[in-house]
């Protein structure tokens, strides 16, 4: 299979990529994204054929359906990975909460978040890709909180692959902080930065589009890639839960193979729904798939009206934080699958140039025979969270905002599975809040928790408290590019 770009090509770069140079070199002619040229079936006989798969199975099965140019003996080793998960013959359980809803738990690998479930087996192809041809990459990410420690975790000790994580100091919480500076690798670094999320990211922006700071990897044979969901390889190993979760279904008898369900995402980067969307564009009986934010809720408007516009917004710090974001990078691909190429990269440069796009009705319109949104406010979320606490399952901030979602809009009463991005113990403040406790940080929360609710804190958590303390590195953002030259 091959790769295009969402804003077609500028005649400097190859129209058409390979999957391997796609993931290693993630940016495409005008600012625009990698696409696959076109999707396999994941049809009716598809799905009747992976009833009896596992996980790792079904995941081979997909991989091996986009025909991407990576050897098998590397794909089975990177699915390997599924095994550092808490049941490695279940990496992903389906929980009942409803009558007709489901939730599917992506949180099970060792950090925590549902990052894990493409950066683990995507850290391993990378750096596998690089070895094989010879060359060394830096990976480099700015953090709200989870992106992070899962980049981190998935390159540790990879050969050929430096990874420089940045974070704002004091913008994340103990748990996600300390799974950062803990980090043991000789091949990374861990940067706090005096300041917001906002102003690590732009930091960090300013780092990589400066010619300086490219000739000094030049001079020393660094190639950059990325790791962040404009990579194509991670919205690969996005695409295979939804089909699980639907596959699951079936096996515990709520649905029949053919019949129609809703998925429900909590979105900020549109990654996890961009692997949705390409799961029932493949075949995969999906009514609609709901679209879950919290305030800054840019993708509601942009699905419910067709309007997408920053220029009335700023961003707002919430109890969701890795759903706070206003740029959301994958929706182009939406885009580009449903209006072209040329209608994309007009679209991207009225957002660039006036901080807004507006969709025709009718584009609007198609955009919402896949789509519908809403959004819930901090007060709501935590409602939800305490009355499904009080039936003794707990729900991060993030799955939370999934549940109104579920409740307004749904226009048939088809099983629904909705998506749980984090486990409880990485927002444990926010929960014990939600509860009517007020925790002194995150250790005090989690205890508090463990105790009232009767969960156990796992091993990954709780050891985080007593590891060593291995980057303590905190800088303004003009020291940033200083620290990166001693690292590498
Ligand atoms: C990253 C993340 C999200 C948002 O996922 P996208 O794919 O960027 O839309 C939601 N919840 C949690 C906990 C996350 O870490």
């Amino acid at each position: 299979m091959q790769f295009i770009e969402t804003r077609g090509n500028d005649g400097k770069k190859a129209k058409k990529v390979n999957f391997s140079d796609a993931i290693l070199s993630p940016s495409a002619s005008f600012g625009g994204l990698y696409v696959p040229e076109e999707l396999p079936a994941f049809d009716r006989a598809f799905l009747d054929r992976h009833l009896g798969s596992s996980y790792k199975e079904l995941a081979g099965a997909v991989l091996q359906a986009f025909g991407i140019d990576i050897d098998s003996s590397t794909i089975q080793a990177a699915l390997e990975r599924y095994d550092l998960f808490d049941d490695p013959s279940d990496p992903v359980p389906l929980v009942q909460i409803e009558e007709d809803c489901f939730v599917s738990e992506l949180f099970h690998g060792p950090t925590r978040a549902f990052k894990d479930m493409a950066l683990q087996p995507f850290g391993y192809i990378l750096s596998k890709l690089a070895q094989q041809r010879g060359e060394r990459y830096l990976i480099m990410a700015a953090t709200s909180g989870d992106t992070g420690p899962a980049t981190l975790e998935t390159f540790k000790n990879q050969p050929n692959i430096q990874v420089a994580c940045l974070y704002p100091d004091g913008g994340t919480s103990d748990v996600q902080r300390l799974q950062m500076v803990t980090e043991e690798g000789q091949n990374l670094k861990v940067i706090g930065v005096k300041g917001n999320f906002d102003d690590t990211q732009s930091s960090l922006k300013a780092l990589l589009a400066s010619k300086d700071f490219h000739d000094e990897l030049a001079l020393r044979d660094i190639k950059l890639s990325a790791a962040n969901s404009v990579n194509f390889g991670r919205i690969l190993f996005q695409i295979i839960y939804h089909i699980h979760s639907y596959l699951e279904l079936a096996r515990k008898g709520v649905i029949k193979i053919g019949d129609a369900i809703y998925l429900v995402v909590p979105s900020g980067n549109f990654g996890n729904a961009l692997g949705a969307y390409y799961a029932k564009k493949a075949g995969v009986p999906i009514r609609k798939i709901l679209i879950a934010s919290n305030i800054n809720n840019i993708l509601t408007d942009w699905i419910t009206s067709g309007v997408y516009d920053l220029t009335h917004r700023s961003l707002i710090r919430t109890e969701s934080p890795a759903m706070d974001i206003l740029k959301s990078s994958n929706i182009e691909r939406v885009m580009f699958d449903k209006f072209g190429a040329e209608r994309t990269k007009e679209l991207f440069e009225s957002l660039e140039s006036e901080g807004k796009f507006v969709l025709t009705e009718e584009e609007a319109a198609q955009l919402r025979e896949d789509f519908d949104a809403t959004f819930s406010s901090d007060t709501e979320g935590e409602e939800v969270i305490a009355l499904y606490a009080n039936r003794g399952y707990l729900l991060d901030p993030h799955t939370a905002t999934c549940l109104k979602a579920y409740r307004d809009l749904r226009v048939e009463q088809l099983p629904t599975v909705i998506y749980s991005t984090a486990e409880w113990t990485k927002f444990s403040p926010t929960i014990a809040k939600a509860l009517g406790h007020r925790a002194e940080g995150d250790i005090e929360a989690l205890k508090w928790i463990s105790e009232n609710q009767r969960v156990a804190i796992p091993p990954m958590v709780s050891g985080l408290f007593e590891k060593t303390i291995r980057h303590t590195i905190i800088v303004d953002k003009d020291s940033i590019k200083e620290e990166m030259l001693k690292f590498l």
